[in-house]
């Protein structure tokens, strides 16, 4: 964990390699893994899930400034609410590499592949920055066929959000009946007590944290409207 996190700290302000990583692309080959009869092609190993995340990790990834270098990966914790008889619940993460296959897409593919139509769902997602154009596209898909699960997206930060594809995917998640919102420092905090592995480290909001809160709540009330 320890060197993927010195990986983190590279700072990269190339927004074209993260666009690039954000092409359905490389969805498409995992789709057509099965005609592929050399395993070497495959591609590499981009999805991490897990109970609890590390502290270093939410520090640094959750944090909600407004520029996100070095950021180049999403972390998506959820928490499932599975409404029958009695309320199940069950929680975790996923942490993508932005290379291949997102987080949001890798949550329907392992988490909730499938839904029970007699069941409600309620869901909500803590991730680390909003979907790409192409998740939201995917997760609004999800969601029509998904008539009884309840989707709410909290983020940290707004990825792109100067992009016109990015407000459209995100206007598209609204209309799909998936709830957005931005974290507030409360919600790190939650967060942080819900889904960390503390490590014997104790987590205060950043200084800037209200600031930075109110500079992305702006921005998405505008987005949506
Ligand atoms: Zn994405």
């Amino acid at each position: 964990m320890a060197e993927k996190a010195n990986g983190q700290e590279k700072p990269t302000n190339n927004q074209e390699n993260k666009e690039n990583g954000e092409n359905g692309a490389n969805g498409a080959n995992q789709e057509n893994s099965e005609n592929q009869v050399e395993p070497m092609e495959l591609p590499p190993f981009e999805i991490i899930s897990g109970d609890r995340l590390s502290p270093f990790f939410f520090k640094f990834q959750f944090k909600n400034v407004e520029y996100s270098s070095g950021r180049n990966k999403t972390f998506l914790c959820y928490s499932v609410e599975i409404h029958s008889e009695e309320v199940e619940t069950f929680q975790g993460y996923l942490e993508d590499e932005h290379i291949s296959m997102h987080a949001e897409e890798a949550f329907f593919r392992d988490i909730l592949p499938e839904c029970n139509p007699e069941i409600r769902y309620h869901v909500t997602w803590y991730m680390s920055s909003s979907p790409c154009s192409a998740c939201a596209a995917k997760v609004a898909e999800a969601l029509k066929s998904r008539k009884n699960m309840r989707l709410t997206i909290m983020v940290a930060r707004l990825f792109m959000w100067e992009e016109p594809e990015i407000q459209d995917g995100l206007q598209l998640l609204k209309a799909s009946g998936c709830k957005l919102k931005i974290m507030k420092p409360s919600d790190f905090v939650y967060t942080w007590n819900t889904f960390v592995e503390p490590e014997g480290q104790t987590f205060t909001p950043w200084e800037d944290v209200q600031e930075n809160y109110e500079y992305y709540e702006k921005i998405l009330d505008e987005i949506l409207h």
